[in-house]
């Protein structure tokens, strides 16, 4: 075995003394691999234990630490309740007092006799004071004591933990692994350090796992936190620099055109649509690749303005994708958009899982293989491909591709975000040469002359995304805000409703669907397993049956076939379904203006943006809507959250509070996962935000490809790589 001497950052685990197999996979999941990971690896809160006093001075409810002689320990089964307690009568000059232990019995010969220092939170147990499972130290063990205590008599770090993987296990192999400090290198500018007055990364480090106050601590943990975001911001920074360099086809703004398809709309234009598309038209007359983000909450129609972009792009003889995060959105957009492109005779397709289809202008709607669409797709023939995020993944040629639009864009991560961008360069050439021949255009050989532009790109999303958030991780892109509501859209009625108002909801939606209306019942959700709620879903299912008898009940959820889906939703549409139970698969951008009732079962464990989303989904129509949140909480914090949803303004108001509420990790979901933890967990501190990017655009300033910083280069690049595996 190596010696300890010889211990580098980069050192596998399987080289670092006393790890077992047991605990390499344990740790590997904590993100652990190399000795230098262990110090990397942050607490997540302290226990103050820094109060040393003398038994005598002790007090109940005092979270002290004690030094003390271990006169007596006895393990004692309680066979009722299957467990072992552990009892230590512990002594100092100035009197004793016992400590407990629960199921850990092998305490007995650790501690049996020793010196040791104690500290914890003192109980009652009867009338006597009593440490009930306190953290422990055997003083003068082989356990380093270069810092004072490890566990004890200090502020002690807790660590996230994991199955097997105790924060003591982690204390300990973290002050073995300390003299590795010296090995990191600091990244960070001397002046940046100095301006912001940061801890240098090896005090921060030691200060993280050894703080000798909470100030100290603090300072660490903030110096991490710029470091991720300034390094996350010079990412972005350069990204954006990267793409104002390349090259982009011009689209040029063709005014009769926009104005034919104004009218030809079934409604008048919000000034904000307006104002986007203008804004969007101006992007894509640039020869540089357009990267922009159109925000709008839901129902404020998004769509539209994305299919005059495409309007535009195909008039010039280019393609454009369209990508929704699930295929029924896929399919919906291909008929809403067919509606939108009919009168300018774009020919448009759309490729899921389970079936493609073209719209030809002349022929209308018509199914075909996959294989022919994309054929049809590399000779150019279709001008707009709609489709799941599969599109990026898939080798799809699209030689004349112009645009990108993805729809609900929060749900792709930074990383797709960007190769996505990449793909369009792939897509330059041509997918099938032989079809490529027949179809003999001039548009291809100009475009093949152009090989190497960029598509122009527009994110749509509907989740209102806090400004300061925004500045963080969507920095790298222009934005687009729809802030007004097409105009007539009546307010949802929304109500919360305990077990004692469902006979009564229930009574109100069958008064609806006796009028004609359709609804929604959303089930509970279930925490990370598709299968569990797929389960609920089909028992809800079966008890509406019962409830709503003599009216059509359909069901909806995750785990079924996309086929099977999207039968549903189509027969929902068409108005063969009265009540669609559905899990919330349906969060996201269905679109039947008839639905105006959605009842919300456990309404509680939802996030506020996202019972927002699911909202959204009535109140398209003509008639009024109302909104049921069903909780069987009685919790008045829980109330207070979803009143929340009947007096917010909007989206906006929501999201703030969501964000407040849940932090920044839950409120984007875990598709931001690229985003390290620290850097995501500031993503509502302002002030550090802008410090980071103020930093990063005078860095980049001064120095654009960090030529003269390459220890920085070398973090970005690092993080660029996290970034793109996701
Ligand atoms: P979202 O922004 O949530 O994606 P959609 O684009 O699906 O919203 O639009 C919601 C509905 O509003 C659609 O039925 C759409 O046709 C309609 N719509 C869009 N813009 C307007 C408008 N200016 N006036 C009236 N209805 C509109
Ligand atoms: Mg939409």
């Amino acid at each position: 075995m190596s010696s300890r001497a010889q211990l580098g950052l980069d050192t596998p685990l399987t080289e670092v003394r006393g790890i077992g197999a047991a605990y390499l996979k344990r740790i590997g999941k904590l993100g652990i691999h190399t000795a230098g990971d262990f110090l990397l690896y942050f607490p997540a809160r302290y226990e103050d234990f820094s109060h040393s006093t003398t038994i005598a001075e002790l007090t109940l409810g005092e979270e002290a630490t004690i030094h003390a002689q271990v006169i007596k320990v006895t393990n004692k089964p309680l066979y009722r309740r299957r467990m072992t307690i552990t009892e230590a009568i512990l002594e100092d000059e100035t009197g004793s007092v016992a400590a407990v232990w629960f199921n850990q019995p092998y305490l007995k010969d650790t501690l049996e006799d020793r010196r040791v220092s104690i500290s914890g939170k003192l109980s009652l147990s009867g009338d006597h004071l009593v440490f009930s499972n306190p953290l422990y130290e055997v003083i003068g063990s082989d356990e380093p004591s270069e810092w004072g205590g490890v566990h004890t008599g200090r502020l002690v770090p807790v660590y996230p933990e994991t199955r097997g993987v105790s924060s003591r296990w982690l204390r300990y192999k973290i002050k073995t692994l300390s003299g590795l400090v010296k090995q990191f290198k600091e990244f960070l500018p001397a002046d940046i350090l100095k301006r912001y007055k940061l801890p240098g990364i090896q005090t921060a480090i030691l200060n993280m796992h050894f703080p000798r106050s909470e100030r100290s601590a603090e300072a660490a943990r903030k110096r991490f936190a710029f470091a991720d975001m300034f390094v996350l911001q010079l990412f972005i920074l350069q990204q954006k620099a990267l793409l104002s360099r390349e090259k982009a086809v011009s689209i040029p703004f063709d005014e009769q055109l926009v104005k034919r398809f104004i009218a030809a709309l079934p409604f008048t234009l919000t000034l904000s649509q307006k104002k986007a598309m203008w804004e969007i038209f101006q992007d894509l007359e640039r020869s540089r690749p357009m990267n922009r983000l159109l925000e709008g909450d839901v129902g404020s129609g998004k769509t539209v303005v994305a299919a005059s972009a495409v309007i535009a792009v195909a008039a010039r003889g280019y393609q454009s994708a369209f990508m929704a995060p699930t295929e029924i959105l896929a399919l919906q957009h291909f008929e809403n958009l067919q509606k939108l492109m009919r009168p300018f005779n774009v020919s448009l397709g759309v490729m899921t899982s389970g079936k493609s289809v073209v719209f030809d202008p002349e022929l209308g709607a018509y199914e075909v293989k996959k294989e022919r669409l994309i054929e049809l797709i590399a000779a150019g023939d279709i001008q707009l491909l709609v489709g799941t995020h599969s599109l990026i993944q898939d080798f799809i040629s699209f030689p004349h591709l112009a645009l990108v639009v993805i729809d609900e864009q929060h749900r792709f991560g930074v990383g797709q975000r960007t190769r996505l961008l990449y793909k369009g360069r792939d897509g330059a050439a041509p997918h099938n040469a032989d079809s490529v021949e027949d179809a003999d255009r001039k548009a291809l050989a100009a475009w093949e002359k152009k090989a190497g532009y960029l598509p122009h790109l527009l994110s749509m999303t509907a989740t209102p995304i806090p400004r300061t958030m925004a500045l963080g991780i969507y920095g790298d892109l222009d934005m687009s805000l729809l802030r007004h509501m097409p105009k007539g859209r009546k307010k949802i009625q929304t109500s919360i409703v305990s077990p004692a108002g469902r006979a009564r909801t229930y009574a109100f939606v069958k008064q609806e669907l006796n009028a004609g209306r359709q609804a929604f019942v959303i089930c509970p959700l279930v925490e990370d397993s598709e299968k569990l709620q797929a389960k609920a879903a089909v028992e809800e299912f079966a008890a509406l049956e019962k409830i709503f008898l003599g009216f059509r009940v359909g069901l909806i959820h995750g785990k079924m076939k996309s086929a099977e889906k999207e039968k549903i939703m189509l027969s929902f549409n068409e108005r063969h379904i009265d009540i669609l139970v559905a899990t919330s698969v349906i969060e996201v951008g269905i679109d039947v203006p008839n639905a105006t009732c959605m009842i919300i079962e456990g309404a509680e464990r939802f996030g506020l943006a996202q019972l927002h989303q699911l909202r959204g989904r009535i109140g398209r129509g003509e008639h009024q809507s109302h909104c049921f949140l069903f909780t069987d909480s009685a919790a008045k914090k829980t109330r207070l959250r979803l009143e929340a949803l009947m007096t917010a303004r909007d989206g906006y108001e929501l999201a703030e509070q969501d964000l407040k509420i849940r932090g920044p990790g839950e409120f984007l979901g875990v598709k931001q996962s690229g985003i390290p933890d620290l850097a995501m967990k500031s993503l509502n501190n302002e002030k550090l935000i802008i410090a980071a990017r103020t930093a990063a655009e005078e860095i980049l300033r001064e120095d654009p490809d960090l030529l003269r910083h390459p220890e920085l280069a070398q973090r970005v690049n690092q993080f660029s790589r996290t970034v793109h595996l996701e």
